[in-house]
């Protein structure tokens, strides 16, 4: 069977149990299945599935064995590894429909959006595969010194073993931007999946082992929080790279600390999306659904925050409610649906308690969207009515605080100074959008914007050449681009007499 038909059955029937680990190359399984939990559909809430929690002595395996393939897979050339990294995006693109099948079924996203995941992956992949190919990124480079009797070199070595831990919004998505890099540097690595969406790391997994990269190079664990801790601790990684809310984020600085190991850590947000009075109110309007709700709202980029100048206010609300009423909230498969579940009904429980406590602390709805029809009779999955609150308080919870949800603020400006000043008022700092027909004001805004990235007149594409990361409690470091790469590297010198 190719990993193309297991996907399919996977998809098609019952998903397998997955093993509590995937050491060089072995899944290995829990002696019991008291450590077994279970996957669920989103869209259903029915099971369709289990993963194994991997223990201590398994966690340690999969860190040894990652240890034990370092020194083979950084002596592997980079163009190698670039041919490799080059055939991982080709399989991902050959089992696009089982993998889009795949993220729909767990997750419950729209087609589109679990299309858009795939093609990231493989962009992902065959962006750093490319890296792989340009000598400056790994040969010896000369640096210019102010003395002549001594030369000075710059180069890269990997870092070495990597710690990937990762959310369950965007599965594999946030996967590859770690992994592409990792291996593309020379990194091994052990990857810890969010516990609600193993299911597309597995899947991801098979692919690249189809592709050829070595055993042991990439290495599994899977489990909840106690698991990513005990691996963050371990003092084989050497550095860890881990994308979740700002909470755990903390936690793992704290364990990194002990040993020093490198880090970066992609968290949180609550970001702003600006529509000035020249802006293109229908355009501001689609850019604001698309920021609030793509993925239900489970996005780190979410402008949930939505500051619009006081003359286009009225129109703007008008059309976003129109907008907001007509997404269609259902599973993935109805025609026509454009917004899936939440991941889980104790995700859900937490965004509505958060909206209840919005409401206790004074804020008002505007308007909401709806669930379709149909779900709210005959499904059980974790779906949730899209919210719209207006001029709320600074201080209000849902203002204030990341949902993670459904859920958008909207609040009026009068001047470019205010909303500017609105917009930086978090601490955190992950992106922005500027809705302004205006370049010049655009210029301002990008300056001013203190965010990892800002988006004018433009949804939130995403590409592989640029970076992706934040300020201040969105975290540490960057992904993606060159910066993505050389996370995964150590940048060494050496110095020495010049030849007479
Ligand atoms: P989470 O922090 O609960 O979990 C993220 C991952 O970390 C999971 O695999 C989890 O098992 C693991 N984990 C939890 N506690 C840990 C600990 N103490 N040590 C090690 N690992 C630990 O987050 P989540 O609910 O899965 O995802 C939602 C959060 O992720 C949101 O806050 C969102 O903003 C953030 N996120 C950020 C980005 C970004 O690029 N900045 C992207 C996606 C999601």
């Amino acid at each position: 069977m190719t990993t193309n038909d297991s996907l399919r059955a996977a998809v098609a029937g019952g998903l397998p149990v997955l093993p509590a680990a995937r050491i060089a190359g072995r899944a290995v399984h829990a002696c019991d299945t008291s450590q077994r939990s279970a996957i669920y559909n989103a869209s259903t809430g029915a099971t369709i599935g289990w993963r194994e929690t991997a223990s201590a002595s398994q966690i340690d395996e999969a860190v040894q064995a990652a240890r034990a393939a370092f020194d083979p897979w950084c002596a592997t050339p980079p163009t190698v590894r670039g041919a490799i990294l080059r055939t991982v995006a080709e399989r991902v693109e050959e089992a696009r429909e089982p993998l889009v099948a795949l993220q729909m079924r767990v997750s419950g996203k729209p087609r589109v959006e679990a299309e858009a995941d795939v093609s990231d992956v493989a962009a992902t992949f065959a962006y750093y595969a490319g890296l792989c190919n340009e000598a400056a990124m790994f040969d010896a480079e000369p640096v210019a010194l102010p003395d002549a009797t001594v030369l000075a070199e710059r180069f890269y070595d990997p870092v070495g073993v990597a710690a990937l831990i990762v959310p369950w919004n965007f599965p594999m998505v946030t996967t590859a931007w770690k992994l592409a890099p990792a291996l593309a540097a020379g990194c091994t690595a052990v990857l810890k999946p969010s516990e609600l969406t193993s299911p597309a790391e597995h899947a991801l997994l098979d692919l690249l082992a189809q592709a050829g990269v070595p055993e042991g190079v990439v290495n599994v664990v899977n489990g909840g929080a106690e698991v990513g801790a005990r691996l963050t601790t371990h003092p084989l990684v050497d550095k860890i790279s881990f994308t979740g809310s700002t909470a755990a984020g903390r936690h793992v600085m704290h364990a990194a600390a002990e040993d020093m190991k490198r880090v970066t850590l992609e968290l949180g947000g609550k970001s702003a999306l600006i529509v000035r009075e020249d802006a293109d109110v229908d355009l501001a309007v689609s850019l604001a659904v698309g920021g609030a709700f793509t993925n239900a709202g489970q996005m780190c980029s979410a402008t949930a925050r939505i500051l619009v100048h006081d003359h286009v206010y009225r129109k703007f609300m008008a059309a976003f409610e129109t907008a907001v009423r007509a997404l269609v909230v259902a599973p993935p498969e109805t025609s026509g649906a454009t917004m899936g579940p939440l991941i889980s009904s104790a995700h859900r429980t937490r965004v509505q308690a958060l909206v209840e406590r919005g409401m206790a602390e004074g804020a008002r709805v505007a308007f909401w969207g709806q669930v379709a029809d149909k779900v709210m009779v005959e499904e059980a999955g974790f779906f949730m009515a899209p919210i719209v609150v207006a001029e709320p308080t600074a201080d209000n919870v849902l203002w204030t605080d990341e949902v993670f949800g459904p859920v958008a603020c909207v609040k009026s400006f009068r001047t470019d100074d205010e909303a500017i000043a609105l917009a930086n008022g978090t601490r955190y700092g992950l992106v922005a959008t500027v809705v302004t027909e205006n370049e010049e004001m655009a210029r301002h805004y990008r300056r001013r914007l203190k965010t990892g990235l800002v988006w004018h007149n433009t949804p939130q594409l995403i590409f592989a050449q640029t970076g992706w990361g934040g300020f201040g409690l969105s975290g540490i470091g960057r992904e993606l681009g060159l910066a993505g790469l050389r996370s995964y590297q150590e940048l060494r010198h050496a110095i020495a007499p010049a030849p007479r």
